[in-house]
């Protein structure tokens, strides 16, 4: 699904969030990053329907989400998991995935018990699919959310912190899902985690201050930091732990090189820090 955004601000009361976004994107991960303030939640939001755009170009799938009837329209195709989603703690997720299966339109209870039994297996849910939401960890939860947004195999799915709450297994699991379900879906994963990206977004957006500051290949961001990372050898401090003397090696990015480093490649989270830097400096500058 296209989803094309030009122009777009929005503001709560008095305070600017979205500064004029401009962002087009199609199938595929796309990663939305960005410092926490920087709009995120307020983008997706909007791309939700859940929020009406005022001003701006904001259309998904070729429906105008500035209109009632665009925004109703998209609902039918999208799958969402708000950053702050509260299961009704009574439900089991079986029947909580198939309730939502039923709020999204799917009438047969087959399919929404077929779909609903895939999503469990798919996100490791088989031992607690029976089980009361409110008894389950912040994790398990979070994973139910995630398959909620994935009933009715939505063409637009929205997940917004998707991997919030969840320990470094559930994390690791998670991930290996988002990056099956790129292929001819859209998927935006909110995130302000550098690893969830690396993981499974092939393309990035850079949120700052309301305004789409970086966007394309994911890959292109360790670009931002070409010439600026280098390694520094430093002796191990007496006492140190570990019985390795080696000398220690620390990274840093430095736009003159500091005396005795060697340029190295940079990552991908140094050319996210060097972008983030240089905004700072250009807003303080202005
Ligand atoms: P992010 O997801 O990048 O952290 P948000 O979109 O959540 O950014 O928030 C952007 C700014 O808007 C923040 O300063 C936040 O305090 C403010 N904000 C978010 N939601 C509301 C709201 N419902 N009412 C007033 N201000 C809000």
């Amino acid at each position: 699904m296209r989803v094309v955004i030009a122009g777009l601000f929005h503001a709560y009361k008095r305070q600017r969030v979205l500064d004029g976004v401009d962002l087009e994107f199609g199938s595929g991960v796309l990663g939305l990053l960005g410092p926490n303030g920087a709009g995120k939640t307020t983008l997706l939001r909007l791309l939700a329907g859940v929020l009406r755009p005022r001003t701006g170009l904001i259309e998904a799938g070729g429906h105008n989400l500035r209109t009632g009837e665009g925004r109703r329209d998209l609902r039918h195709e999208l799958g969402y998991l708000p950053q702050d989603a509260a299961l009704p703690p009574d439900m089991s997720p079986r029947d909580f995935l198939d309730y939502v299966g039923l709020l999204k339109g799917m009438a047969e209870p087959r399919e929404r018990r077929h779909q609903a039994d895939e999503l469990i297996q798919r996100l490791g849910l088989a031992l607690e699919a029976d089980r009361r939401l409110g008894s389950l960890s912040t994790g398990t939860q979070r994973r139910v959310g995630v398959a909620q947004a994935l009933m009715g195999q939505p063409r637009l799915i929205l997940l917004d912190e998707p991997t919030a709450g969840l320990d470094l297994e559930e994390r690791i699991r998670l991930r290996a899902v988002l990056g099956t379900l790129g292929e001819g879906r859209t998927v935006v994963v909110c995130t302000h985690l550098l690893e969830d990206v690396q993981a499974v977004c092939p393309e990035v957006a850079v949120l700052h201050m309301g305004r789409v500051t970086f966007s394309g290949p994911a890959a292109d961001l360790t670009e931002i930091a070409a010439d600026r990372a280098f390694e520094l050898m430093q002796a191990p401090v007496s006492g140190d732990s570990g019985s390795s003397s080696s000398p220690l090696r620390k990274r840093v990015l430095a736009d003159v090189p500091p005396p005795g480093a060697r340029p190295v490649l940079p990552t991908m989270e140094e050319g996210y820090a060097a972008l983030i830097r240089d905004l700072r400096r250009e807003s303080t500058a202005e």
